[in-house]
């Protein structure tokens, strides 16, 4: 059997974390098994959808490398692949239900509904439709047509019975048949609802596996009745666990970012992301943390999958993202960050890009996220340094700082160009430390804060080397010039 899963979006919102997850495991189901991966847009609310939101999805999957097999953009020998494009399929079939007695035109109006309903509820009876369009005569339906009411297309569900799921995920779950109402299949203007025509296209599409998020359990014993009464093979089912915030709620927006996009902004990688949200419902025996794409098509197995909701850890994703960015070429680093220093204004001036990737790579080791970025290195490319007051306060206003300034500031005058490296420069300043009875740090920290304005960075010697001779000493006379005041 040839392996078809598919990732059904309603572009009706931005990407969530949560549906691109589903959408990973589909893919990631796919790879592994050499099959297909198929994206089909679920675009029948016409007042919800968007464009917008099509580009959203198309542009978040592209971004974390969940390419589809078949779909928008690229068609596929089982499209449209956007259902809109597919009514008369749907009407097709909903026509050879009625004719098979399976389904029948309902021309209750919403007000009727909704008043039957609420009396159902005050009274503590199910409010499920109460068939009563089942038996409609020719006369009355006239009659109704006559009266210009509009009708739904409503499936005739089995009274009784029992409906099972054999979820490759949850185990076996089973549905009384009696609990589920005549639900509606077309709408009174000619669009499917969700059930019906997700059965029709995960069948016609040949989709093996259905692997999504288990808040479509309710759904599934309605669209395995409906497989049933259009006489279509079963696929499998696989129902994966929500997203849960640390709460215990379902991952919402009072949990930070939600849309794929935001994390794509705040400068984490897609590789990161795409590995942290594997592992928010799956893992490997061994619980390995970091998988390079490869491992992680090798080891996906729905077994793998828990039945229990994951909990979103923002800092472990943090976390991820750092161990991926030290790990990333140091040319891609730059040019992710490009953007980032340019929206801060860092790079007005024309600098050259074997500095920049310097800069940028002596940072490489600290940074979590590449949005950053700026403030990590915004005193390399600035005209003047910032003093950090903290800085000030801890390492500048000690006596000795006056003294050890003047003299390196000697020293590192009439240090060579060719000489101002870093193991040239640390030799220099410890020995100057030595020379004045000074302990290194005595020395180092209030060079480094002179350079930088703060206490913490990259080496300071290769931060130095990074800087240019020229930098340093207008740095360190401007920090003698101002220590005065200080
Ligand atoms: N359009 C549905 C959704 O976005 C698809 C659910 C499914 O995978 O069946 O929730």
């Amino acid at each position: 059997m040839t392996v078809r899963v598919r990732f059904a979006p309603s572009p009706t919102g931005f990407l969530h974390i949560g549906s691109v997850r589903t959408a990973l495991y589909n893919w990631l189901f796919a790879r592994h098994n050499k099959g297909r991966f198929i994206l089909r847009i679920e675009d029948t609310d016409e007042v919800r959808s968007t464009d917008e939101s099509l580009n959203a999805i198309l542009e978040g999957m592209r971004w974390l490398g969940l390419e589809w097999d078949e779909g928008p953009e690229i068609g596929g020998d089982y499209g449209p692949y956007f259902q809109m494009q597919r009514l008369d399929i749907y009407t097709k079939y909903a026509e050879q239900l009625i004719k098979e007695d399976k389904a029948y035109c309902c021309y209750c109006t919403p007000e009727e509904l909704a008043t039957r309903r609420e009396e159902a509820v005050k009274q503590k009876r199910p409010p499920k439709y109460d068939g009563r369009c089942r038996k409609l005569t020719e006369d009355k339906k006239k009659e109704y047509e006559k009266q210009g009411r509009k009708h739904v297309v409503r499936f005739k569900m089995p009274a009784s019975g029992k409906t099972k799921i054999n979820d490759l995920v949850r185990g076996a779950i089973e549905f009384d048949n009696a609990v589920l109402d005549d639900f509606v299949l077309l709408k009174s203007n000619g669009t499917p609802i969700y059930n019906f025509a997700n059965v029709i296209d995960d069948s016609l599409m040949q989709i093996s596996h259905i692997i999504r998020g288990d808040d479509h359990i309710s759904n599934t014993p309605r669209q395995i009745v409906l497989y049933e009464a259009l006489g279509f093979k079963l696929p499998e089912f696989a129902h994966v666990p929500m997203i849960h915030g640390a709460d215990g709620g379902r991952l919402s927006k009072r949990h930070g970012a939600t849309a794929v996009s935001q994390y794509h902004e705040e400068g984490y990688l897609p590789e990161s992301l795409r590995n942290y949200l594997a592992l928010l419902g799956w893992s490997t025996s061994d619980s390995q943390q970091i998988f390079s794409l490869e491992e992680m098509i090798e080891k996906f197995s729905l077994d793998g999958c828990g039945k229990s909701a994951a909990v979103f850890d923002a800092q472990k994703l943090v976390w991820m993202n750092g161990e991926y960015i030290r790990k990333i070429d140091i040319d891609r680093l730059v040019e992710l960050s490009v953007p980032y220093l340019e929206k801060a204004g860092l790079l007005k001036r024309p600098i050259r890009y074997e500095s920049l990737k310097k800069i940028i790579a002596l940072e490489q080791e600290k940074m979590k996220l590449i949005s950053d970025v700026p403030k990590l290195v915004d005193f390399f490319l600035l005209d003047d340094v910032e003093f950090d007051e903290k800085a000030v306060n801890k390492v500048l206003k000690k006596d000795h700082v006056l003294n050890v300034l003047e003299v390196m500031k000697e020293r590192l005058t009439d240090l060579n160009d060719k000489d101002f490296k870093a193991e040239q420069l640390e030799k220099l300043t410890r020995d100057t430390a030595e020379e004045l009875n000074l302990k290194a740090g005595q020395v180092f920290h209030p060079i480094r804060v002179s350079v930088s304005g703060r206490t913490t960075g990259p080496g300071l010697f290769e931060m130095m080397e990074v800087l240019g001779k020229e930098k340093v000493l207008v740095r360190i006379e401007r920090t003698l010039r101002e220590k005065v005041n200080l």
